[in-house]
Order: C-alpha cells, then structure tokens, then sequence
C-alpha cells in the first residue's frame, strides 16, 4: 500500500466520528501523527468536544526536510484531499466571504517539545474572508482582530519578519488614540492596523527570497488561503530545525531524526467575548504531584496567550464560578476524570471555551517534576488504576537527580525578600542575570547563576540551561518558563510580581522594598515554596524517605525477586569509609569499587613517595611499613562501615608517577636554587631527584606501568596490600563482624598476568590466615579493561572468581580515545555531526558492548560460577544499565549519588526484559 501522509480526525457533517488511527495505541501512533495528532484522534475516538482536522504525518516532515525542502510526490494532492474534506465536513470553505472556515496549524512532535516549534492561527483570514467572518458573528471587532493577529503571526512566523515591529505599531496605535489597553482599540483601530502590519510584511519580506508571496515581483501579504496553508506547513516542518528545537532535543535526548508532524485544525475561538476563554491545565499538580485541578484560563482570549503569559491567568478553580462559563467549567471538569480514567496518568491539555462550549485542542502524558512523578505515582497506585511495576515505569531515573541534590538547610534564617509561584521545587543559590547571553557567560566562567526575567520565551533555552534556577515575575504556573523548568528539572520561582525587572539596565527593585539587585548580586530561589531570599542559603543533602524510599523499595523488590528474572545488583564505588556509609545510606548492596589510589593522597603522598623513591632499601622497608598500618586502618574503616556486604578492594592501578612532584615543577625549583647560588652538595642532590622524577615519565602512562604490570614488577606493593585487606578482615572477624573483602586486579591484559598476581595473594592470604588463626575466604577476581582481556576472557575467567568490566578503560582502548583528553577536545564535535550517538564515557557504545558481551560470556565458559558486573562510569548511566542487563551482568556499580538512580534503573531494566510492566490482576 502506498504511504499514507495523512490522517483526519474528528467529525464528519452529520456529527459522525470519522477519525483515522495511525496505530494500534497512541504510543504507536505517535511516531507516525506525532504526540499531538495521536491524543487528537485517540480525545476524538472516547467521544471528546475535539474541533476536526487532520495531522500530515512526521515521515513526511522528514522526507520533506531531507529533499532540502521539497514536499515529496504526490503529498499536496493528498492534503488538498484532506483539505477538501474536511472543508465538506464543517460545510464552510477557506477564503470564504460569507461564512469562512479557518484553521490553525500546529506542530506536533513524537515527544514534547513546549513552545519549541511554531503554530500559526486564523488561516484563510484574506480581504474577503475578513467580511464573511464579521458577519457570521456579527463583530466587527473580533474579525479584525482576528485578521490583525493572523497577519502578525503568519508574517513572524512563516516569513520570519521581526515581531517587534508588529507591537511597536500596536504601541503607537495605543499612543495615537491615548489608551493602554490592546481590549481598548476599536474596531476601526484594528482595521488600520491591519493596514499597517499588511504594509510592514511587504516592506520586510525579501520578494526575490519569496517570489511566492511576489507575484509582481513585490512581497504582498498573500491572499490566497490555499497558499497560506501550504506556506503555514512548510514552516512548521522548518521549525523542527531552528537552533532552539535542536537544543531543546539535545537536551532531552530526542533524536533529530524524528521530525515533526503538522496538525491542521478548524478554529475555535476563546475571544468572543467574556463567555469565551482559553487555558492550560495539569489533571493533577505537575510541580509536586497534588491531587488538584491545576492550571490557568483566560477570559476571553486567544490560544498562546496562556502561554506566554503575556497577560495575568486565573486559577482554574474559578472557572466554573466565572460568570457565563461555569458549564463548561463543569465539563472541563468532567473531561479531566475521563482523561485520567482512560490514559491512568496525569494528563496536561489545552482548551477553549467559545460562547460557553467547550473545546479540547490538545492532551498529553503531562511533563512533571521528579516529586511530582513519585507522588502521582503512588497516588496511582493507591487508586488502584496501575501496578507497582507501572508505578516504577513512571518515574524517570535521571529525574531522581533532582530529589538528591542539595536542598535549603531547614535550620537557615531566610531574608525572603519577595514570592512567587512554587513553579518547579528545588532550592538554587547564585548571582543574579537579566539575559539569557549573561546566564551562559556567567556558567562558561563557572559562576552559577540565577536566571530573572519578566518572562522567558522559547529563545531563552539556552540561559535557562545556564542557569542554577529560573525567577520571573510575570506569568502562570503553565507560563512557559515554568513549563521548561519542570521538564529541566531546575528550580523555578514565576510570577513574584514585586519584581520589577530593567533587563536593559541590568537591575532589579523590589517592590515595597528599597531593595535594587544588580547583575551579580546573589540570590537564593526555593521552587518548592516560592520564596526569593537575599544571599546565600545553606545546602544540605535531602534524605531517601517518604515516596522515594518506598518506590526504590518496590524497585529492589523487582531487582531481587528470582521469578521475574535474573538477580541484578547494585553496588557503588567509594574508596574512604564516609562515601561507604552514603552509599549504604542511599541503598548499595555492596562496593563494587574501591580503588586504593586514593587512599593514597593528602599526607600519605608523603610515604608512598618515599617508596617510590627510595634506593636504600631501609627506606622502602619503613615505607611499607607505614602504608602497611595506613591502609590497615582504611580497610577497617571500609569494613565496618559495610559489614555483612562485599567490598572489592581493587589493588594499585595509575602510573606510579602520579604520586609523584611534576619533574617540570622541580626543574623550575632547581633553576631558582641554581640562581641563588645554592652549595653544590644541595644542588647535586636537586640534579640526583631530578633525574630520579624523569626516570618515572612514560610517553604513554595510561598504557605503561600501571595496573598489575605495578604488582608483578613490585611484588612488595601486592603483598603489602593484600596483607592490609586480610589483616583487616581477620581483626574485624575476631571481633564478630562480617567483612567480606574480595581482591581484584586491575588491568590484566593475559590469564598469566592474573595467574601470577593470585598466586602471590593467595600465598599472603593464607600467611595472614595462619599469623592470626582466622579463617580467611577471600575470592580474588580481575577487572576486564583491556580489549585483549575481553577476548580473551575464556582464558582469564579459569583464573577469576568474579570479573569487574572497566568501561573507563575498556572505552578508552577499545576506541583509542584518550579518556583524559578527547571529551574536552574533539567529541562534542562528533555528537554534533553525529559520528558519536552519545559520549562513550557516559553511555555505552553498542561496539565496546560487543566487548563486554565476549567477556561475560568467555568469563561463564571458564568458570560458570563467575560473578559479573560493571564499575566505570557508565554503570551509573540508565540507558547503559538496561544494556548491562542485557548483557547479563550481575550488577551495577556506580558513584554513591547514582546509586538511587541505578536502584531504579535496574528494576526497570528488568522489568522493560522481561515482558514490561505487570498491569494490576496480572
Ligand atoms: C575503568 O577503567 O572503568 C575503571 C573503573 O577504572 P579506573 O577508572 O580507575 O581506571
Ligand atoms: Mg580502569
């Protein structure tokens, strides 16, 4: 069958539903009519008050695209179809100049993508129709309007002519009649200024750019609907690629390919007069998940207007007490319990009332804060609509980030100096900026910084990024910065009218006050209550209670519940006692890392340097010694710390070198000696350390003497620490703990290099048993970092009681990217010509999976009792985490912070394996 580029909704003249589905779900169909023309069919098909249109599918925004914008064969005569259709459904044509039909058209994206992408409104206005639309309501007023506001969008947004000057004219307009209202221009004004705005667009449009829209050679604002609709699409595509979409996708993982579908829909009009009203609700509160109507209207109004917050909203919880609007208030009403009812979710839609009936324009899983998923969540599960596992499916782990991260001290005295909307929770601390440029500068300088506006439009996304958290002073809870906030997961404060913001001047006063802040001055914003302090407010780490705890529960109930699929562990890295302690705190299994280098800083450098360098071996003896009793006393710590739970201890692994002063610094040192004149003795000992340092360089360090290449070529360092792990253990054996050390070694490359090393520990291992008369069991196991050792992994596995993938290295060796380098350097380049998909140092590369793939597997062949899992960064990554699952490790183990993250992540991993979630009953 050939491809369907269209899809109608809605009803045909006889009010029957004629909708057509591009799938079997709208999950399904939404890759094809995208997020918005799927809920419109799926609001159309349960009987919802949907105006009728139809959705130009999202492969045709691609095919469209990637032929440099030409539509494909035979797609206009499609539309034109479609266009035909559904003018014989509403029994009005476009262009009209009795009784015109007229449309908007929309974007709609597979996924979301709030304001990012454009919409034109009040298609088919032209000279003609301008006349049949007044008198069909009999409003001379509305229909200029309406023609006014059409010029203006269809000429900014189609034809890219600057929107200033549109409302520069509407200003002197208001000047010329002496009124400060837009509401307060007559009908005549209005008239005029379609003149006028008629004229700006021939006067900016480049006619040899638009020789569409030139027919004589002059840009002329077109009057021809079927023109204007098809100019209307084209941007629509277009707008799937302006800098601020591309961002706003990087930003949120949406890959570029997806394009955008275009909705066409007949108009509704919320400006009729004070029974009509647009606005944007939430079914519950998407900033900390209240069960309550959420959201804000206005009266008599037109579409973006809620939006943008260009004028102040109403609460949603007056509108059934508004005067004229209280049945559709009550439906709306109605309409959020058959939306929840139907879709068991939290639901957002926009819609308009016209002379009192209502109209649903959109509906769709509603963008929410982590607080908000959690409580929602559990709401959900409470009201028996989902599962617990759906309930684990609803919550975002990357968005559990927001929930760890630092909050407001409870015990700081707050100077609040002004309030605003709780628009997105979170606390942010940091100077304040006026623009969007200033917010990036400022976070390029590493200062954070708080973002004030009088309100942000789609153009501040990249400040928004910049910044630590977002303040407004005008505009709703569903105003476009709170919306992208929420979707961020930064802390918004908007509408604290006691702002009184100079962008230009780069200041603030604060109403009531004889506060002014200036660009610099440090603020603090509470997103959760609304506030705006003056200064520095303390943080402090939240704590894993309330629904958190209880969803990470249920998470590891799935992770460790055999019956639903293999055991999947999480673990952290933590190499000092207090990061043990959190990471136990925020729920690890055990340590699935500890690297022994960093026992090694602050003063004990000292010691490990004279190891290092000593060439009497008296001195090396001491040395030992004295890391001996140092890492002795780490390991108690470690131990204690995880009692009953594995610790890998993983031995010595950087280049010795990087214990060492940096020779150039030491040059420098016996320059100045030299200059002032020091004895020669002095200076031969200078020239002798010197010598010494440089005898440690290595041109390639990261593939020299590092890892077990350190404990076979010095046997002492092994014994010393694995005499420190063992002497530990049987300490705290005796005195009735449960340490359970396991020994892994680092950067084996050959089953002979991982034999050697465990001869000589099990050798320690067994002298420690017998110096202290306790049973000592310590399984000994290898990181595979090295592609060799990956392959290879039928061999090494006969060696290993467990194996540990090193993704940091494996990455770094398996691509010939120097980890300590590239990221800096060249790889923002590669994702930006996509070469690169993501950063293989944070999510794994499907090439180095096939790595670890023969790893697990070899590992299994050798030994099938073989415990597997993961420590380099990507083990804390979630969409790494379902690979590992994939892969069949047995756990993750990552930084304590993530350890929550990947809690969540492995439950669902699991449970995305093995069948999906289980729906209540099942
Ligand atoms: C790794 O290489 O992935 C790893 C965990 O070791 P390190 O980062 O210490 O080299
Ligand atoms: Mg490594």
């Amino acid at each position: 069958m050939a491809e369907k580029h269209v899809y109608k909704f809605g009803v045909d003249e006889n009010g029957n539903n004629v909708t057509e589905v591009a799938g079997k779900t709208v999950d399904e169909a939404k890759w094809i009519t995208g997020g918005k023309g799927a809920n419109l069919a799926e609001m159309a098909n349960i009987g919802l008050p949907v105006p009728p249109g139809f959705t130009i599918t999202c492969q045709t925004c691609v095919a469209y695209s990637s032929a440099g914008n030409v539509w494909p064969d035979g797609v206009l005569d499609e539309i034109d179809v479609y266009r035909k259709d559904l003018e014989k459904r509403m029994g009005k044509k476009l262009g009209d100049k009795d009784d015109p039909l007229l449309v908007s058209v929309r974007s709609g994206a597979p996924f979301s993508m709030p304001g990012m992408m454009d919409t034109v409104l009040n298609l088919g206005l032209n000279d003609d129709s301008v006349q049949g639309l007044i008198k069909k309501t009999n409003n001379e007023r509305f229909g200029w309007d309406s023609y006014r506001r059409f010029v203006q969008m269809f000429s900014d947004v189609v034809m890219g002519v600057d929107g200033q000057l549109f409302e520069d004219a509407i200003n002197e307009k208001k000047e010329e009649k002496g009124v400060k209202l837009d509401t307060e221009l007559t009908a005549e004004d209005l008239k005029d200024l379609t003149a006028t705005f008629k004229e700006i667009f021939a006067k900016n449009v480049d006619s040899q750019a638009h020789p569409e829209v030139a027919p004589n050679g002059v840009a002329e604002f077109p009057q021809d609907p079927y023109l204007q609709l098809r100019l209307a699409e084209q941007a629509v595509f277009g707008s799937w690629n302006t800098p601020r979409a591309i961002l706003y996708r990087k930003q949120n993982k949406i890959d570029d390919t997806l394009g955008t579908a275009v909705n066409v829909q007949v108009m509704v009009f919320g400006n009729m007069g004070s029974t009509s009203a647009t606005g944007v609700a939430f079914t519950r509160n998407p900033a900390d998940g209240t069960n309550e109507r959420y959201g804000d209207f206005l009266v008599n109004a037109q579409g973006e207007d809620v939006v943008a917050g260009i004028r102040n909203t109403e609460p949603i919880a007056d509108l059934p007490k508004t005067p004229g609007l209280e049945q559709a208030g009550k439906d709306l009403y109605r309409v959020f319990e058959i939306l929840e009812d139907h879709y068991a979710d939290m639901m957002d839609l926009e819609f308009t009332i016209q002379e009192g009936k209502l109209w649903m324009l959109q509906t769709r899983v509603g963008k929410r804060t982590a607080l908000s998923a959690l409580k929602v969540a559990m709401q959900m599960v409470d009201e028996g609509r989902i599962s617990k596992e759906q309930a684990i499916m609803r919550v975002a782990p990357a968005q559990l980030d927001q929930l760890l991260h630092p909050q407001f001290d409870p015990k700081a005295k707050l100077d609040v100096v002004a309030k605003g909307m709780n628009a997105s929770p979170g606390a942010a601390v940091g100077a304040v900026v006026f623009s969007s440029d200033a917010a990036v500068h400022y976070h390029n300088i590493e200062k954070p910084c708080i973002l004030v506006r009088w309100e942000t439009t789609p153009d501040d996304l990249k400040g928004m990024v910049a910044a630590e958290g977002i303040l407004t002073s005008h505009g709703g809870k569903t105003s476009h910065a709170a919306v992208i906030a929420r979707g961020m997961g930064a802390p918004c404060v908007c509408g604290a009218e006691a702002l009184k913001i100079d962008a230009k001047a780069k200041e603030c006063a604060i109403t009531g006050t004889d506060i002014v802040l200036h660009e610099g001055d440090v603020i603090s914003i509470n997103g959760t209550t609304g506030d705006v302090i003056l200064g520095e407010v303390p943080l402090v780490r939240p704590e894993l209670t309330g629904d958190l705890e209880t969803i990470l529960e249920w998470a590891d109930d799935v992770r460790h519940d055999a019956s639903r699929g293999r055991l999947f562990g999480v673990r952290a890295n933590a190499d000092n006692p207090a990061d043990a302690k959190l990471s136990r705190d925020f729920g690890a299994e055990g340590i699935g890392l500890d690297r022994t280098e960093h026992m090694f800083l602050g003063d004990r450098k000292q010691i490990i340097q004279t190891f290092i360098l000593a060439d009497r071996t008296g001195d090396k003896q001491t040395a030992l010694g004295q890391l001996l009793k140092a890492q002795t006393d780490d390991f108690l710590g470690m131990f204690e710390a995880m009692d009953g739970k594995t610790v890998i201890v993983r031995l010595l692994d950087p280049p010795l070198h990087e214990f060492l002063d940096n020779p150039r610094d030491y040059a420098v040192a016996l320059a100045h000696a030299e200059d002032r004149g020091e004895n020669e003795t002095q200076l031969k000992a200078r020239r002798d350390m010197l010598a010494r340092l440089d005898s440690f360089q290595e041109a390639n360090p990261m593939l020299g003497l590092r890892g077990c290449r350190l404990g076979i070529v010095y046997p002492e360092l092994t014994e010393m620490q694995v005499r420190a792990i063992a002497g530990a253990a049987a300490h705290l054996k005796k005195r009735g703990l449960d340490p359970r050390p396991e020994i892994m070694v680092p950067l084996v490359g050959t089953w002979q290099e991982l034999k050697v090393e465990r001869d000589q520990i099990e050798e320690t291992i067994a002298s420690v048993s017998e110096q202290t008369g306790v049973d000592l069991d310590i399984p000994v196991g290898c990181m595979i970092e090295i592609p060799r050792a990956a392959v290879t992994a039928d061999e090494i596995g006969k060696y290993a009681d467990f194996f540990s993938f090193g993704t940091n290295d494996l990455t770094q060796m398996g691509f010939g990217y120097s980890r300590d380098d590239v990221e800096g350097a060249f790889v923002p380049l590669y994702l930006k010509k996509k070469i690169l998909k993501s950063n293989p140092f944070e999510t794994l590369d499907y090439g180095i999976a096939k790595l670890v793939k023969m790893g697990v597997e070899g590992g299994h062949e050798a030994n099938d009792k073989i415990v597997c899992g993961v420590c380099g960064e990507t083990g804390g990554d979630p969409d790494s985490i379902q690979m590992y699952y994939d892969l069949g490790l047995d756990y993750v183990s990552c930084s304590p912070y993530r350890v929550p993250i990947a809690r969540l992540a492995g439950a669902q991993a699991k449970i995305n394996s093995n069948g999906g979630p289980k729906k209540i009953g099942e």
